[in-house]
């Protein structure tokens, strides 16, 4: 089992690394926030810690990018910032548990199972319209018959959609799902994603409303 371990301080690092070889699990660590975010969009990580006082990116500002990039890994926070609102934030950004340092071994292992296990044994989940499905744990759209798995961006630009079909989505709102914290973004970036999810899936797969955004047909 792939772990990614984004922590700043390296005593707690390397005391985390060793434990978690010792329990069998093989560990990426990055020590900064934008380190952490790149690796996050690998999803080949059956969960992820992360601290959230990180230098370059806030541990908070990695797990909403990724959320928002339709990042799955169960996510894990392990900090020592005990405040009640910076707990609620971070699961209400995605995390999937919270746990404060300085922790026991044997409770972090249990928690970290239990996220496993329940991610492994969630039912792909599927958004449908009347003509297109989006399959959130392949990855994979149908509409209209064709049927391809999607790029990243593509799928975060439909799922985006698919999370409500009939809504009008702005380019703002889809440039906030797509792009990272900080990212540069091509002013026809949005523009050039849609005209490439046409070219695959058929022009109705994402209608456009002049002056107000797209949406897909419910
Ligand atoms: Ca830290």
């Amino acid at each position: 089992m792939r772990v990614l371990l984004i922590e700043d301080d390296i005593p707690i690092g390397n005391g985390l690394v060793a434990a978690l070889k010792a329990a069998g699990m093989s560990v990426d660590w990055v020590r900064d926030g934008l380190a952490g975010q790149d690796a996050l969009r690998d999803d080949g990580y059956a969960i992820a810690l992360l601290d959230l006082g990180l230098p370059g990116i806030d541990g908070m500002a990695v797990l909403q990018a990724a959320r928002r990039h339709g990042v799955a890994t169960p996510v894990l926070i392990i900090t020592a910032r005990d405040a009640l609102e910076s707990r609620v934030a971070g699961l209400d950004l995605g995390a999937d548990d919270y746990l404060l340092k300085p922790f026991e071994m044997p409770e972090l292992l249990a928690r970290m199972r239990v996220l496993v296990r329940r991610r492994a044994g969630r039912a792909t989940l599927r958004l449908s319209t009347s003509t297109a499905e989006l399959d959130t744990g392949t990855h994979e759209f149908t509409h209209d018959g064709q049927t391809a798995i999607l790029t990243a961006r593509e799928y975060a630009l439909l799922h985006a959609l698919m999370e409500r079909p009939g809504l009008i989505l702005s380019r703002a709102q889809i440039e906030e799902r797509i792009y990272g914290w900080g990212e540069e973004v091509e002013s026809n970036a949005v523009e050039v994603l849609i005209h490439a999810i046409r070219r695959k899936f058929g022009k109705g797969a994402i209608l456009n409303v002049r002056g107000a955004g797209w949406l897909v047909p419910k």
